[in-house]
Formats: structure tokens, sequence, C-alpha cells
């Protein structure tokens, strides 16, 4: 292929990648028992053949993971934090007795597909590569144990960052209703089946003006673990003095990277952080005596986005007043210049990806 027809090609996948579209390729590995893992297989992105007997239909051996590929000022891309996520997506794969992917396999396959389908990430700076790494039983079998055969894929789509822009703040409703997570279950790693169960809260939401859901804990339903599929932070205070709060990891909700990533972000600022348990009651109280000045949720998908109203049945309450505040902003931006690589990666973060090789 000539440096002209990757031009052409590079120029249709930009002027054809909008926001939600899948990418050109998937990669695929697969397990079996006895042989273990497959080498990964590009391929295009196209329908997987299924059984109607295959397992994770059946009995949810199902897991996912979600990490983003950012457009670096170099004109690469770079991988955020990927180890973190593969590392995560074998502690969801032990608690649901499925085969554990070696790290560098989760690196190699996200790496290799970012960089095959790069041309259809844009340089418009609010765009990244959402990647959808996932596993399943894919042995068909109707024998409840854990499966003989396993599917692990990447897919990835184009993602709109926020970068730049001000994003209004949301509204939450707070759900005394379903739990989302308990004690001992699997609300603390990435589990297909975590979500179904989430939609009639969101449905709820919906109905009661809000965005979105927040989860309280299954056992007392008074304490705040996270929002949506995102995690929370709370502002207590302002200006320098300001201490960002998130739920401590109680073992039912995810830890989430973007949180880990929050936390270490809000120290490099110089704010303090604390990590405790937060109720409904002291968040609502706080926010009425003006000791919470702002609350936001962040996560992969969600980056860092305020919250500015909360309702539950006793009523409402607004955060601050209601809009985007100043620490939110600041988390936010130095988030999102992390991941576009402009700021320093002390944290060693962004996994450059290599340029595609040329067939
Ligand atoms: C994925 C997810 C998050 C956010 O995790 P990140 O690693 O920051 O993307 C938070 N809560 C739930 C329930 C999730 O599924």
């Amino acid at each position: 292929m000539t440096t002209d027809t990757v031009a052409v090609r590079q120029g249709e996948a930009l002027a054809g990648a909008q926001i939600g579209d899948f990418t050109e390729h998937m990669v695929v590995m697969r397990w079996r028992h006895g042989s273990g893992w497959s080498a990964p297989e590009l391929r295009r992105h196209q329908e997987l053949a299924l059984s109607p007997a295959t397992a994770a239909l059946h009995y949810g051996q199902s897991i996912i993971e979600g990490l983003k590929a950012h457009r670096q000022p170099d004109g690469g891309l770079a991988v955020f934090r990927p180890r973190d996520h593969a590392r995560r997506l074998q502690r969801s794969a032990r608690r649901m007795s499925m085969p554990v992917l070696p790290e560098d396999d989760f690196v190699t396959a996200v790496e290799t597909l970012a960089a095959a389908d790069q041309a259809w990430l844009s340089d418009d700076p609010g765009h990244s590569f959402y990647l959808r790494p996932f596993m399943f039983a894919s042995e068909a079998n109707l024998v409840p144990r854990p499966a003989r055969e396993f599917t692990f894929a990447v897919i990835s789509f184009v993602i709109g960052s926020y970068f730049g822009q001000d994003v209004e703040s949301l509204s939450a409703w707070v759900c005394r209703d379903f739990p989302r997570a308990f004690p001992g279950g699997t609300g603390d790693v990435k589990v297909a089946g975590n979500y179904a169960p989430t939609l009639l809260a969101q449905e709820r939401a919906r109905q009661a003006d809000c965005h979105q859901v927040v989860w309280l804990d299954a056992a007392e339903r008074r304490w705040v673990e996270e929002m949506g599929s995102a995690n929370l932070f709370f502002v207590r205070g302002s200006g320098p003095g300001a201490v960002l709060v998130t739920p401590e990891l109680t073992g039912s909700f995810l830890p989430g990277i973007t949180r880990d990533t929050t936390l270490a972000l809000a120290r490099d600022l110089g704010y303090r952080t604390a990590e405790e348990r937060v109720s409904v009651d002291r968040w609502r109280a706080g926010c009425e005596s003006g000791l919470i000045t702002e609350t936001f949720a962040c996560g992969t998908a969600a980056v860092v986005t305020s919250v500015g109203r909360v309702r539950d049945e006793t009523g409402d309450w607004t955060v601050g007043d209601g809009t985007p505040g100043p620490v939110t902003r600041r988390i936010r931006q130095a988030l999102v210049d992390c991941h576009h690589g402009l700021i320093p990666d002390t944290h060693g973060w962004r996994h450059p990806v290599p340029p595609a090789a040329r067939p």
C-alpha cells in the first residue's frame, strides 16, 4: 500500500467516525480447558457465531472492562492505565470462576486494536476511543459449572470526552428500593450481570426527573456508595484548603480506576483527600450548611461530572449553587490534560500505542 492510499483510507475513516461508531476491527482470543489461551487475532468487527446453549447466556459467566485511548500532542495515541484495567479484569475473572487473562495479553490486545484503528480517531480533542474488553463462557453446555471454553474480545468506539467544554451539572435520585450491590456479592468487580438490575432504578430516576441513580449500601440504606456507573466525591470547604472526600471502599462497590486517579491528582494539586463513609443525611446537611460545597461523579465514561441537585423521597437539595464548582472544574481539567498528554505523566499512567503496522 502506498502512502497515498493510506492517506485516502484515513480520510475516509475520519469522515465516517462519529461519536458512538464502532471502529473497524476487534481482537479475539479463546481459552480452552487443557490448552489455555490462543494468540490474539485481529479481525474485522463482526458477528460472533454462538450456539443457543452458550453457557454465558444461561448462567452469566460474563465480565467486562472499559478504558480509553486518547490522542497525544505528538499525534500518537496513549491508552490510559491499561495494566490497572487488566488486573481488575483478573479480579473479576477469579470472582466468577473464569480463567485469568495474563496482564501482558490484555495490554497487547488493547494496543493492537487501538493501533489498527487509530485513523478512526479524528484530531478533535473532544474525541477518544472507548475500548471495551469482555470475556464470556462460550462453551455450548447447560451444566451449571465453570465453563471449559471462554472467549475474550476487545471492541472499540469513538466517544466524546468533553475536552475543554463545560458540562452542565447532573441531578441525582437517591435509590432506597433497589441496592445495586451487597457485602459478599459482585459489586466490587465488573460483572455483566451487575448492570441489568440497575435499569429499573434508572427508569425510576428518570420518572423522578433526575439524570442518575445514587446507590446506597444494602444493609442500612444510609451510606452513599456510587452514582450510576461512577464513583462519587464530595468537596468539603473551598479554596486551597478544600478536602476531597470519597466513600471508603467497603468491598461492596467498584474501586474505580478514575477514583484512584482523582485521589492522586487531587493530592498533586495540593488538596487534602479522605476516604470515609458518607451518609445521605450528612450529605444533605453538609450541602444545607455550606460545609459540602461540591459533589462530582467520576469514571472512565463519566470523566468528571458535577452533581448539582439531589432528590430523595423527603425532598430536594442543591449542591453549592447547582453548577460545576471550581474544584470540580480543576480536577476535570487535570484529568483531561493527563489523558491527552498535556501534563507530565509522573504516575506512569499513559501507555503509548505503537504506530500502526503498514500492510
Ligand atoms: C466501571 C464502573 C465505575 C468506574 O470505574 P472506572 O475504573 O473509573 O471506569 C464505577 N462504578 C461502576 C459500577 C462501574 O461499573
